[in-house]
């Protein structure tokens, strides 16, 4: 047996609460835990057009709760070439006790939040932006420059925005109102990117709108290893991947969510089965997808210490 190969791993690439470190080519990925979110009547998020029925039982198949939907908040660290960039960044102070885990979390990845370069923003959700600032104003990342999509940016910026929220109308004001606040925090530390953009020549924006009108997931490439970042294009590992056509009563627009959503799932079964991470699926929220009947399967990477 032969220890060598596992013995040269730079010794950062361990795991330990709330982070999962691994390589990909010649760069550092860790998925970073920002804590977890319930909430009742999980059909009403994920699914408020399908047949109970149908929806009960792909929960039960997977031996999962149909009367509460425990989520997963996960972000991504790539380090390489001397930078550290993370996608999306949490909850932040104000969404409540189970969130707001990511800085502790990459203090025992070993990672201080000033070390961050580059924040990447998927899209401008609680969950994937409200890690930006304090409560009282303060950057958490205070050496970080911001990217997002310009259509994103446009879209919650527009003092005329309007979303629906399955979780009510307070839900919706709230999100709208941190959206605002969080990106007028970054306005002069923000660069837009777009569809296709290549970010770094490891990095490269892929559209994923429907979710939100700006989302982006991305491709991550090293040395013919690739990840994709799906963001919020998947967002249940067992629903949304059983009937990848079924709408969300969480997207913006959900016949263009679903659009962006076989189209992803179509490019990552075709192209050589890349690694995954999904910012919703159970921590580390890293493994394949594969085809199965009608739909997908979900495959969690077998935990690497
Ligand atoms: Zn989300």
């Amino acid at each position: 047996m032969s220890t060598s190969s596992s013995n040269q791993r730079a010794s950062r690439l361990h795991q330990g609460q709330g982070f999962y470190s691994f390589a990909l080519g010649n760069l550092t990925v860790t998925s970073v835990s920002d804590g977890f979110l319930v909430f009742d009547d999980p059909q009403a998020a994920l699914a408020p057009k399908a047949n109970s029925q149908e929806f009960a039982a792909i929960l039960s198949k997977k031996f999962v709760s149909s009367d509460v939907a425990y989520t997963h908040i996960n972000t991504l660290l790539i380090e390489g070439n001397g930078k550290k960039i993370l996608i999306d960044n949490g909850c932040g102070d104000s969404f409540g006790p189970g969130t707001g885990a990511l800085v502790k979390h990459l203090a025992n990845a070993g990672v201080k939040a000033s070390e961050i370069d580059v924040v990447l923003v998927s899209h401008a959700h609680p969950d994937h932006i409200f890690g930006t600032i304090t409560r009282t104003g303060e950057h958490v990342f205070p050496n970080a420059r911001y990217m997002i999509s310009k259509k994103e940016w446009d879209f919650w910026t527009d003092p005329n925005v309007k979303i629906s929220s399955p979780f009510g109308e307070e839900m919706a004001r709230a999100a709208i109102l941190g959206a605002q606040r969080h990106l007028k925090a970054i306005e002069d530390r923000v660069s837009f990117i777009d569809s296709e953009q290549e970010i770094t020549p490891e990095i490269r924006a892929i559209r994923a709108f429907g979710h939100t009108p700006g989302m982006m997931a991305f491709i991550i490439t090293s040395n013919r290893k690739s990840l994709i970042y799906t963001a919020d294009a998947l967002h249940h590992f067992a629903v949304t991947l059983a009937r990848p056509d079924w709408e969300l009563g969480v997207d913006n627009n959900p016949v263009e969510a679903v659009v962006t959503r076989m189209r992803l799932l179509e490019k990552i079964t075709a192209d050589g089965a890349p690694l995954v991470h999904v910012p919703h699926f159970p921590f580390p929220g890293v493994g394949h997808i594969r085809r199965e009947h009608t739909g997908y399967a979900w495959e969690p990477v077998v935990w690497e210490w």
